[in-house]
């Protein structure tokens, strides 16, 4: 009798702490979920915190083209760089049928360009690696005009008041613009004072417009650089030839422009170390007028296969070929 009593004493005991040791885990659980449940609260609250800003957005769509623009702008990975000289009925053109092409074709090519997603970047967009005014969905492309034509840039008198002339590159490009709002209007010109003649000659050739035009262009979307000074064969010329042109067109030619930039006339990349280190001196960048080893497109300035002193340019003629074989293919 007293062993059973002494088993039932020991029994209430072990229930006993039984039930304090769950009454304490209980407890901790309580003040554990308690603190998770706050948490939750928290959580909760952080996501109508976010929802509320969301809901500030205007229009939730923003959101998705955020992303999906950066996306479109990290599988963008070569640019290609369009190289113009005359813009002019080919009658009427002293640069040979080769660098001349027609209104009508030049309007035709940047039609087909936009049609196929190209949006033009200006030059200084490309160099600092700048893709935000490319739209999700569309490609960039750059314009670039060789030699100061003066078909690239021509005013026309009407009714006493001065106009840009509708035919004319940027009388296109202005036109294309209000047209199709997406397609901003951007091209860079490079410069000389030389004509088809081989003579001094203001660049676009309408002489007492001079200065009108190059006021207008400082101002506009548009911009300037060097094509030298007298247009020479780099590789046929002497260093100190190099250095003077670069130093004449620099004396007529004052921009605030953020890279000094240069267009190899003819293409003609310097042919010893000596003229390199004169361009490298003078310019941040230098553009052929042909491929460079890594084909027809130029690749973006960060990646390794950019070439700072030869970034490849396509030649247009009077006639789609060269943007159907290297852009559109
Ligand atoms: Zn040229």
């Amino acid at each position: 009798m007293k062993k059973k009593l002494l088993y039932i004493s020991l029994l209430i005991i072990i229930l006993y702490f039984i039930t304090y040791i769950h009454s304490e885990t209980k407890r901790e659980y309580y003040n554990l979920s308690s603190i998770f449940l706050n948490q939750r609260t928290s959580y909760f609250q952080n996501i109508k915190l976010r929802k509320i800003q969301i809901s500030n957005i205007p229009d939730n769509n923003f959101i998705k083209s955020i992303n999906l623009k950066d996306n479109n702008q990290n599988q963008i990975k070569r640019i290609p760089i369009l190289m113009y000289h005359e813009i002019k009925i080919p009658e009427e053109s002293s640069y040979g049928e080769r660098y001349t092409v027609s209104p009508s074709m030049f309007k035709k090519q940047l039609k087909i360009m936009y049609k196929n997603n190209y949006i033009p970047i200006s030059i200084e967009e490309f160099l600092n690696d700048n893709l935000n005014s490319v739209p999700s969905g569309k490609k960039p492309f750059i314009i670039t005009f060789d030699n100061a034509t003066s078909g690239q840039f021509h005013f026309i008198k009407q009714n006493n008041n001065l106009k840009i002339d509708p035919n004319c590159a940027i009388g296109i490009l202005n036109k294309f613009e209000n047209k199709y709002p997406d397609f901003k209007a951007k091209a860079t010109f490079f410069i000389d004072f030389i004509n088809s003649k081989g003579l001094f000659q203001l660049p676009f050739q309408q002489d007492q417009y001079w200065p009108k035009k190059l006021s207008f262009l400082k101002k506009s979307k548009y911009n300037i650089y060097c094509h030298t000074c007298f247009h020479n064969f780099i590789s046929k010329v002497k260093r100190k030839t190099v250095l003077n042109n670069i130093r004449l067109y620099n004396y007529l030619i004052k921009t605030n422009n953020q890279y000094k930039i240069l267009a190899y006339p003819y293409g003609d990349i310097p042919d010893n170390d000596k003229k390199i280190n004169v361009i490298k001196k003078y310019f941040d960048f230098a553009f052929g007028a042909f491929s460079n080893k890594y084909g027809h497109k130029s690749y973006r300035i960060h990646s390794k296969k950019f070439i700072k002193y030869n970034i490849p340019r396509i030649e247009i003629n009077n006639n789609l070929k060269n943007i159907k074989k290297y852009i559109l293919k």
